[in-house]
């Protein structure tokens, strides 16, 4: 099963009721801690092996890497260098072979299928390279989507919607389909989707790959406002660019961070 299919099959759009343990936050239960004052997002020592015998790949090695609270942070790094595996495992669409992934202080290997579902719902915001919006819906019925899952009442969801995608500049969008509208203009109702649960870490993994360097820029101006408001970022590039509009980078090579 690839990571999209994971995606698609169990979160971030996985009815609050279905999981295991009622509802209730794994992110908030039985600790004392203050998860203001914890890095949102730590990989520590995780290694994640693909394949079995002489079809291994070591996707990562000893990557150790920690995302603050406000950051925004871009991973760069060649094509096979781990990007993505990273970017799945941080999303919780993967589980890493061995080492620690804290998600606001919560060992994320110690919870259960359904408990990371209700977590991509609840902590997560996810953008792709593609979209992937649902077709058959309009803009504002693809930002609600999140929210039925969430458990937000009825009367509050379109305002909100409408209120996610005034944010990023398509108040006036919000009954058209994906296919009525450009590809920047689709990647920005993906970013309110993203964040209309308000989640604790935006993961954009290639977000401007399929756009040109006009919608680029319009996408990379929401991204800089989210940030400002304070949603803290984790986005993937092969683009100096789009890098280097992020408060800090970090390269990777061969499955770890290289500086
Ligand atoms: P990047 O996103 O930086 O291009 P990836 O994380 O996709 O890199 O891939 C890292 C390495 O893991 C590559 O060698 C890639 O071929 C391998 N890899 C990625 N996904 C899988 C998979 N599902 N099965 C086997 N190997 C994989
Ligand atoms: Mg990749």
């Amino acid at each position: 099963m690839t990571s999209l299919e994971a995606f698609n099959r169990i979160g971030p759009l996985r009815p609050r009721e279905m999981s295991a343990h009622g509802g209730e936050t794994p992110m908030t239960s039985g600790s004392t801690t203050n998860p203001a004052s914890l890095p949102v997002a730590e990989l520590l020592h995780v290694d994640k092996i693909y394949g079995q015998g002489e079809a291994q790949v070591k996707a990562l090695d000893d990557l150790c890497l920690r995302v603050e609270r406000g950051d925004y942070l871009a991973v760069m790094g060649t094509s096979g260098s781990g990007k993505s595996t990273a970017m799945n495992i941080i999303g919780c669409l993967d589980r890493p072979t061995a080492g620690t992934y804290r998600l606001n202080g919560v060992a994320v290997e110690t919870l259960s299928d359904d408990q990371l579902a209700d977590v991509r719902n609840r902590e997560l915001g996810f953008v792709f390279q593609q979209f992937h919006l649902l077709p058959q819906l309009t803009a504002s019925e693809n930002v609600i989507l999140p929210m039925i899952y969430a458990g937000i009442p009825p009367d509050q969801r379109r305002q909100r919607a409408r209120q996610a995608l005034e944010r990023v500049g398509l108040g006036h969008r919000l009954d058209n389909r994906p296919n009525q509208l450009s590809g920047g203009q689709q990647q920005r109702v993906a970013l309110a989707r993203a964040i209309i649960n308000q989640p604790a870490l935006l993961l954009a993994d290639e977000p401007t790959g399929a756009l040109d360097s006009r919608t680029t820029e319009e996408v990379l101006a929401i991204f800089d406002d989210l940030n400002a408001q304070g949603i803290t970022i984790l986005l993937v590039t092969h683009e100096a660019e789009v890098g280097a509009r992020a408060g800090r980078v970090v390269h990777f090579r061969d499955g770890r961070v290289a500086d």
